[in-house]
């Protein structure tokens, strides 16, 4: 097929949406069912301290984008050569090079759900607001058909464990047929 991807022999998958709406839950699930290495990508911009200063008025960390992309290059070169898929999980998407992923999973949630989950997190009201205005006008998901070939970002629900046990399986099927579509 010659493009990147090809060249993998397990896919890579980003699991995003706003935050509250299950990534880091969902991508821990495909990681042990699917079985592919789940990096949590704000984790890992906690312990690499990917930092570029404080944003006073946004209340927040400026992340040092070019240190966490230099870091997960490593991580998806090494995956990849070790013959690993990885389950990545975000709350934005088109900070990545395209040809890292295979499957983009937009999580989504209903308003009142992600104001209790939000609320359960201990978020203060701005930040509550700030976020369910983000899911209500579904930013995530227009960044992710901006940045990726529409046919590879998937929009699902996940306001019930029904709907997460779903998403999980939907792609452990979707892996197996790419499995199949890029064996030798
Ligand atoms: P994110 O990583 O997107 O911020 P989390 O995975 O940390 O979200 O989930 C936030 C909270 O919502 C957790 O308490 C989690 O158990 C719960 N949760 C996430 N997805 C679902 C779902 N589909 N159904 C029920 N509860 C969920
Ligand atoms: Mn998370």
């Amino acid at each position: 097929m010659g493009d990147d991807g090809s060249e993998r022999t397990k896919p890579n998958i980003l699991v995003t949406g706003t935050p509250g709406v299950g990534k880091t839950s969902t991508a821990s699930l495909i990681a042990e069912q699917v079985g592919l290495k789940h990096v949590n990508v704000g984790d890992l911009i906690k312990e690499l301290n990917c930092y570029d200063g404080f944003d006073k008025e946004l209340d927040t960390n400026i992340l040092d984008e070019d240190k966490l992309l230099d870091a997960m290059e490593v991580i998806f070169e090494t995956a990849a050569e070790e013959g690993q898929g990885i389950v990545a999980d975000y709350h934005a998407c088109e900070i990545f090079p395209e040809r890292w992923f295979d499957l983009i999973l937009v999580l989504r949630t209903k308003t009142e759900t992600l104001f209790d989950r939000l609320a359960a997190r201990g978020y203060n009201e701005k930040k509550r607001d700030e976020n369910m205005q983000a899911e209500i006008m579904q930013v995530v998901l227009d960044e992710a058909r901006e940045s990726y070939t529409k046919e590879i970002v998937h929009e699902v629900q996940s306001n019930t464990i029904e709907d997460m046990d779903s998403n999980v399986d939907r792609v452990n099927q979707w892996t197996k047929q790419w499995l199949k579509d890029n064996a030798d």
